[in-house]
């Protein structure tokens, strides 16, 4: 343990620099920037595990995530622009090239 703990996320070393600049949301293998603030939603998986992301990474994460959803205090208008990316997305977009 010779890093720093107190390091915020973002700023972690191992962390490409590509990656430090989006949002929670936006896999890894996502080669797509943000579209946005990086906390302007925040999606829910089954578990009840949040994510917050920009509307973009929100959307092209949420067909990969079974079960997941728009989280209720979204906006419904950004909500709704969130499911309508999402249905034309396939799960994990990004591998297909889109
Ligand atoms: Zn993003």
């Amino acid at each position: 343990m010779n890093q720093p703990t107190s390091a915020p996320p973002t700023t972690r070393p191992t962390l490409p620099a590509a990656a430090r600049r989006r949002c929670p949301a936006a896999a890894a293998a996502d080669p797509t920037p943000c579209d946005g603030p990086p906390d302007t939603a925040t999606l829910i998986d089954r578990h009840g595990r949040e994510t917050a992301g920009c509307v973009q990474h929100c959307a092209r994460r949420l067909p990969g995530l079974d079960g997941a959803r728009v989280h209720p205090f979204v906006p419904t208008a950004r909500a709704l622009d969130i499911y309508f990316r999402a249905s034309e997305l396939p799960p994990f977009a990004w591998e297909i090239g889109r």
